[in-house]
């Protein structure tokens, strides 16, 4: 399971300003992966194309390469399910990439973007329509809840690497 103290969702610089817009108070940050089947297929930037069309701005991104312990950490929350081993083997049989989405309700925003986990199941024009390959195989994930995306972006990024 991820622990530890969830950081602010922004940034230093961020909360120097005591005079914010109140139109910036809805801006929301999330995590994302572009998962070890889409960077094998070389589909990064049509899965970033798919972000920023709508309205989603990639204010941090890194390539890694997880081992298979880093993967288990990180999907914990799954360790029950009969599909965790796979799924860790998975994760960690690639580069991915990671990231941090921000706009208007981004984490919702971001799973409409994604399309239902199984891409039978993926609303047409969505990434996991188009792009994933199985219900294991499904290109990217996306943080379900403000909580976890707190956490999630914790576990990859310092407040100094989120550039808004
Ligand atoms: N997964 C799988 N088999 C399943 C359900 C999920 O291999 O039957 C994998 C899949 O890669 C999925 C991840 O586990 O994206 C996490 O599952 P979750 O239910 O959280 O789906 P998501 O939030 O990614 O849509
Ligand atoms: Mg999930």
């Amino acid at each position: 399971m991820l622990t530890g103290r969830p950081i602010e969702q922004r940034g230093p610089a961020d909360r120097c300003g005591a005079h914010k817009k109140e139109t910036d108070m809805a801006l929301e940050r999330t995590f994302s992966i572009i998962k070890p089947d889409a960077t094998r297929r070389n589909l990064t930037g049509k899965i970033n194309a798919k972000f920023e069309d709508a309205g989603l701005r990639i204010v941090a991104q890194k390539r890694i390469h997880m081992t298979k312990e880093q993967a288990g950490v990180f999907y914990a929350v799954h360790a029950e399910r009969p599909f965790y081993g796979e799924l860790c083997d998975f994760m960690s049989s690639a580069p991915v990439v990671v990231q941090v989405l921000e706009g208007e309700n981004a984490i919702a925003k971001n799973r409409e973007i994604m399309g239902a986990t199984n891409p039978a199941d993926a609303a047409p024009g969505t990434i996991r329509a188009e792009f994933a390959e199985s219900v294991g195989e499904n290109s990217v994930h996306g943080s379900d809840a403000p909580e976890t995306a707190a956490v999630e972006i914790a576990y990859f990024f310092s407040g100094l690497e989120l550039v808004g």
